[in-house]
């Protein structure tokens, strides 16, 4: 994974609010999964994640990836 923009250049491109950057991102992401399955406030748990995943598709593809592993764990 290279293709991370710089803070500077995300907040150019328009007002997204908290944004955690694709480290936190990375770090947050399983729990952030686990907390949407569950229908739990996952934003709430990780504040700025939902924005960044709107404005990363780095990032939104990863936690796509994530909830369909996670779905089919629980499901088998
Ligand atoms: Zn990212």
């Amino acid at each position: 994974m290279s293709g991370r923009l710089p803070g500077e250049l995300r907040r150019l491109l328009g007002p997204t609010g908290p944004d955690v950057g694709c480290d936190v991102c990375f770090d947050e992401l399983d729990r952030y999964v686990e907390l949407e399955l569950a229908g739990a406030d996952a934003e709430a748990a990780v504040p700025g994640m939902r924005a960044h995943l709107e404005g990363c598709p780095a990032c939104a593809e990863e936690h796509e990836a994530l909830i369909a592993l996670v779905a089919h764990d629980a499901s088998g």
